[in-house]
């Protein structure tokens, strides 16, 4: 048989300019604008390709200073809120760290790219097939995901050096708590259907908590055992 012809490598794929070049304009207007000075997240936010984890019609309007619709009626957080739930986490890069709603994977990629080792977990199927798919494109090895209740946590492998939580919960749920290594950081927004406010968590080398409450934010409801019950949000109607 005669020897094919040795086939190219598959190209990588291109980017636009214009999508780099929003990035860097969200970077400044957006988040250094408002005080972020954390070198190593602003430089990931620059890196990693926000438009691919929002559906294709809504690409153009990525890099905005807005959450966007998802799918199964979630969002994707406001990049700015991200970025400031992650200068508080205060990550180093040989971190173990658990996030509480995968989403997209869009945070969960940047995670990827700020500590050693992430596990996330997310209540639902589709989203975390989704986020498992772009994640695995843009080449995130270092990152398990999981389907199930994150107000449980994950107890397999704990304990953690910092947990995440990106969605609305009543009040920090204990595993979380428990599941947190000594000199551990914790961020969750807590409050109401309407608004939450950023809460910092840091449990002591003496085996204390010490919490600052931060500023406003408004994520989607955290739903399970020990958070809002399914079905019913926090206004207390059907969800
Ligand atoms: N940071 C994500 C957005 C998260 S939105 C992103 O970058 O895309 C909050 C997510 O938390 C939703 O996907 C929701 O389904 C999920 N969620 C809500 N309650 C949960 C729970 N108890 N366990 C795991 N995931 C949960």
């Amino acid at each position: 048989m005669e020897p094919g012809p040795v086939s190219e490598p598959p190209a990588e794929p291109e980017e636009s300019f214009a999508f780099a070049a929003e990035r860097e304009r969200m970077v400044d207007e957006q988040i250094r604008a408002r005080g972020v000075r954390d070198a190593r997240v602003l430089a990931a936010m620059r890196r990693i390709p926000r438009h691919l984890f929002v559906a294709p019609e809504l690409d153009r309007e990525a890099y905005g200073d807005w959450a966007l619709p998802t799918a199964e009626g979630q969002t994707i957080s406001q990049p700015y809120i991200l970025t400031r739930m992650l200068e508080l986490l205060e990550l180093e890069p040989d971190h173990r760290v658990l996030e509480i709603g995968t989403g997209t994977g869009y945070q969960t990629a940047l995670l990827a790219r700020l500590a050693r080792e992430i596990f996330s977990i997310e209540r639902i199927h589709t989203l975390l097939e989704g986020a498992r798919a772009q994640l695995r494109m843009l080449g995130a090895r270092n990152v398990r995901l999981r389907l199930g209740d994150g107000s449980l946590g994950w107890q397999e492998f704990a304990p953690y050096d910092r947990v995440l939580v990106a969605a609305a919960a009543p009040r920090v749920p204990e595993a979380l708590k428990d599941q947190l290594g000594e000199r551990g950081v914790l961020v969750i927004p807590v409050g109401g259907a309407e608004a939450q406010r950023l809460e910092v968590w840091r449990r002591t080398s003496a085996g204390r908590w010490e919490w600052r409450r931060h500023g406003e934010c408004r994520f989607v409801p955290l739903l399970g055992r020990d958070a809002w019950r399914e079905g019913r949000g926090p206004s207390g109607r059907d969800d």
